[in-house]
């Protein structure tokens, strides 16, 4: 087959078949609608709403769509629709190129996949169909529309990087797909939710990702945590560069047990000396309590002991121009949360210059 630059930006090949292709494509999407609305002997394809549901783009959603009626040109289709071709994967060419193997099979998918992070979606057994139909319908009706949107962007990163291989010879590699991917719905869903944002937020939940701070910006992540019958709280933080390392970390707990929001003030402000301790002047922090970080924002006054640690915060920000102080949901706070959590290990004060076991891991996870 001759081979020329084409733009496959914005869809896939399918456009290159000319109308031939696009005919049939509309006919198979016809039949299929008639079979949606038709009768009940195709009620199971009623889950086609969950695909619907997936917060992700039209695009992402198409594809979605589009591969579960089997409309997508892989080689394996076109086989079968006799068209010449060869039949190996042209990704990784070594099995056959279907659409489980595409999308779920092969390699660069894969490690795609987990660059993502939902490698735990992938291997999740329930999924683990003989077609990626099913495969698919599984996903969607298990996971969260957040989850499902993320995937189907995913899923149409690597279709459009099979195609950009077929049409241009570009090469990507899996971090780069899983990147793009990843990228690509965070900047979807900020705007989508900035239009949406009187839609309370179910869905925010599921945006479980640490995010690294700007070059050149530490993030330090806050957190307490009272564990139970030991009648202390306890208190962690942690700094991080803009390529996610550990920088340093502190805990900190006391024999005495006061109000949640209280401790998470006092942790916060802790968290701040600490920088100022450390010379560190453009720090974002990132707290759990969504009470601190409106009275922070609100500068909110007032008589209580949590408010007046929140007096002390904010003439400390005074001074550094380039604090900042963000909520986060928990999902991605669990370094600080961890840490917080074994602070009954050290001694009542602890600070650490370098990485402490019990967090490794987590942070290793979050600079992926
Ligand atoms: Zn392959």
């Amino acid at each position: 087959m001759r081979k020329k630059k084409v733009e496959v930006e914005d869809d896939d090949v399918a456009t290159l078949w000319g109308g031939v292709y696009e005919a049939m494509v509309g006919v198979y999407e016809a039949i299929v609608l008639g079979l949606m609305h038709g009768s009940d002997k195709y009620h199971v394809l009623g889950n086609w709403n969950d695909i619907w549901k997936a917060q992700a783009p039209h695009k992402a959603r198409h594809l979605l769509w589009r591969l579960c009626i089997g409309c997508l040109p892989t080689r394996s289709q076109l086989l079968e629709r006799r068209v010449e071709c060869t039949l190996n994967c042209l990704v990784c060419d070594e099995e056959i190129e279907d659409e489980l193997h595409i999308f779920f099979r092969c390699v660069v998918a894969r490690d795609s996949w987990s660059v993502t992070g939902l490698s735990s979606v992938l291997h999740n057994a329930t999924y683990q169909q003989t077609n990626a139909m099913n495969c698919i319908f599984a996903v969607c009706g298990n996971e969260s529309s957040d989850t499902v949107g993320r995937g189907a962007i995913l899923l149409w990163c690597i279709w459009h990087n099979r195609n950009d291989k077929l049409w241009n010879d570009n090469v990507r590699l899996p971090r780069q797909i899983g990147r793009h991917a990843f990228d690509a719905w965070n900047d979807w869903y900020s705007v989508h939710k900035l239009q949406s944002n009187n839609v309370s937020g179910t869905t925010e939940a599921d945006l479980v990702r640490w995010e690294k701070p700007a070059l050149d910006w530490v993030k330090c992540n806050v957190d307490v945590a009272f564990v139970s019958g030991s009648g202390r709280t306890s208190m962690g933080l942690c700094f991080r560069n803009s390529s996610g390392h550990f920088m340093a970390g502190m805990t900190q707990w006391q024999q005495t047990v006061i109000s949640s929001v209280e401790g998470e003030a006092w942790t916060l402000l802790l968290a701040m000396e600490e920088a100022r301790h450390r010379g560190l002047d453009r720090v974002q922090f990132e707290s759990d309590s969504k009470a601190l970080i409106e009275a922070i924002h609100m500068k909110r006054s007032g008589n209580s002991e949590f408010l007046s640690i929140v007096h002390d915060i904010l003439s400390l920000m005074s001074s550094f121009m380039n604090f900042e102080v963000k909520f986060v949901r928990r999902q991605t706070n669990l370094v600080a949360h961890t840490l917080a959590r074994a602070a009954n290990s050290w001694a009542s004060f602890h600070r650490f210059e370098n990485i402490p076991f019990c967090i490794e891991r987590l942070v290793f996870n979050e600079m992926q």
